[in-house]
């Protein structure tokens, strides 16, 4: 049985059973010329044996978006598609990373209650989406978390806990209603479907443009974004790498590609299926086990899981674990009784936004989200790097006492050892 499970704190698939096959072909099967064969039928025979031959690569990983970003092909694994997905993630980086100078994020940032900025096509999709999660979770999920995260600088040498008053002088920059996109004329075609709501006033917005300092962008823009006070900070962690996903699941998709494992630190896709009638086994960590060890194995198929968990990244003071998943209107690290929340769901966008979010919302307010979502027939489908996918959302939290809950949806796809697992 082929098992991986992600770690998103080692950031690596493991293969527990051992079992995956990463054997490339060797020449000693192509060796088959006899002797008294002739001439050209050896020709046509050694030709198309080479090229059925060709090793391919399995699998690759480079580090991407401050992660280890895997992704494995299996048999379809060419050395030009392997190239076309990593710089198109090095793309996706290099205009939303907060810690390049130079991305777009970085750009929007530093005009915060100055300007407008001109932004990419990406930039605007993810920006409107982060948006959306925002306004449906009632400011839970946050895109403008950038002053608290910069302030708690969770995983740095900065890291410390702040005082209530810094907190206090940070908090009213965190809000999302402050974020003002205008789109261009032709930008319907390029947000990529996206019709969610836009807080724009268009009289400031094309004044605002007018001033967007990143004119060199404009071949590729599809709007601009604009900070509305000076001090706030986009940072989409919590959304960019789902985002980056979908993308590699359309250059898959455009590729042909009949199976393949998608994997940025932690951020699963498992595209296509293992092979006939068999589902992937994707590992579900145990927030308690440092060593990586998963809690329960969920079998799956064509769909994203992902999960936000209190031990990603985090330090610990006065034995209280302080992580990066912050309450914006607390502005301390989310404590509810959750230690993860995992959304299975086709988009991956929306697994990594709603896995944050409901881990910031807690089980009750979370589970009830989950379920007028699912009720609205899944409003983020818009969201799907697919048409028309439809988009079932299933969800696994973990509580303090180390029991499961699940969706009804996903009963007889998980295997739990020990602990206690609740389907509702
Ligand atoms: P990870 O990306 O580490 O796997 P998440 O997807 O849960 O985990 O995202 C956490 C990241 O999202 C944080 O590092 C931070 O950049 C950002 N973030 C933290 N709190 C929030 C929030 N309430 N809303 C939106 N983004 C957040
Ligand atoms: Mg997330």
């Amino acid at each position: 049985m082929n098992f991986f499970c992600f770690s998103p704190k080692n950031l690596q698939l493991k293969n527990r059973a051992n079992k995956f096959s990463f054997t490339r072909k060797t020449s000693n099967t192509c060796s088959f010329a006899r002797k008294n064969v002739r001439k050209i039928l050896l020709a046509i025979v050694c030709c198309t044996t080479f090229f059925s031959c060709t090793p391919k690569t399995q699998s690759k990983s480079e580090v991407v978006m401050g992660t280890i970003c895997t992704i494995k092909l299996f048999d379809d694994g060419t050395t030009k598609l392997y190239d076309k997905i990593f710089s198109r993630l090095r793309e996706i980086d290099n205009a939303f990373s907060t810690t390049i100078e130079t991305s777009e994020i970085s750009k929007i940032n530093e005009a915060a209650g100055i300007h407008a900025v001109a932004a990419s096509r990406d930039v605007l999709f993810v920006v409107e989406a982060a948006l959306y999660f925002a306004r449906i979770s009632r400011g839970a999920f946050d895109p403008t978390i950038g002053p608290l995260v910069k302030l708690w600088a969770i995983n740095t040498e900065g890291a410390y806990i702040p005082s209530d008053e810094e907190i206090a002088k940070v908090l009213p920059l965190v809000n999302w209603r402050n974020v003002q996109i205008v789109k261009n004329e032709n930008a319907n075609e390029t947000a990529q479907g996206s019709n969610i709501t836009i807080h724009s006033n268009s009289e400031n917005a094309s004044e605002n443009s007018q001033n967007a300092s990143d004119k060199n962008a404009n071949a590729k823009t599809a709007g601009t974004i604009m900070l509305l006070q000076k001090g706030m900070s986009l940072d989409l962690g919590g959304i960019a790498k789902g985002f980056a996903a979908d993308e590699i699941v359309r250059l898959l998709r455009e590729a042909k590609v009949r199976k393949a494992i998608i994997d940025l630190g932690g951020n699963v896709f498992v595209f296509g299926k293992k092979a006939s009638n068999e589902l992937w086994h994707v590992g579900i960590k145990n927030p308690n086990d440092a060593t990586g060890e998963p809690i329960a194995i969920l079998h799956t198929s064509e769909t994203s899981v992902v999960t936000s968990g209190v031990y990603e990244r985090f330090f610990i003071a006065d034995g209280i674990r302080y992580h990066h998943i912050l309450n914006p209107k607390t502005g301390k690290p989310a404590r509810t009784n959750l230690l993860s929340t995992t959304i299975v769901c086709k988009s991956s966008l929306a697994s990594d936004a709603l896995s944050t979010t409901i881990f910031v919302l807690g089980k009750t307010q979370g589970d009830a989200l989950l379920k007028k979502l699912s009720a609205e027939q899944n409003s983020f489908v818009q969201f799907s790097p697919i048409e028309n996918f439809a988009s079932p959302l299933a969800s696994i939290f973990i509580d303090e006492d180390e029991t499961l809950f699940a969706s009804r949806s996903l009963e007889g796809n998980i295997e739990v050892g020990l602990n206690e697992i609740i389907f509702e």
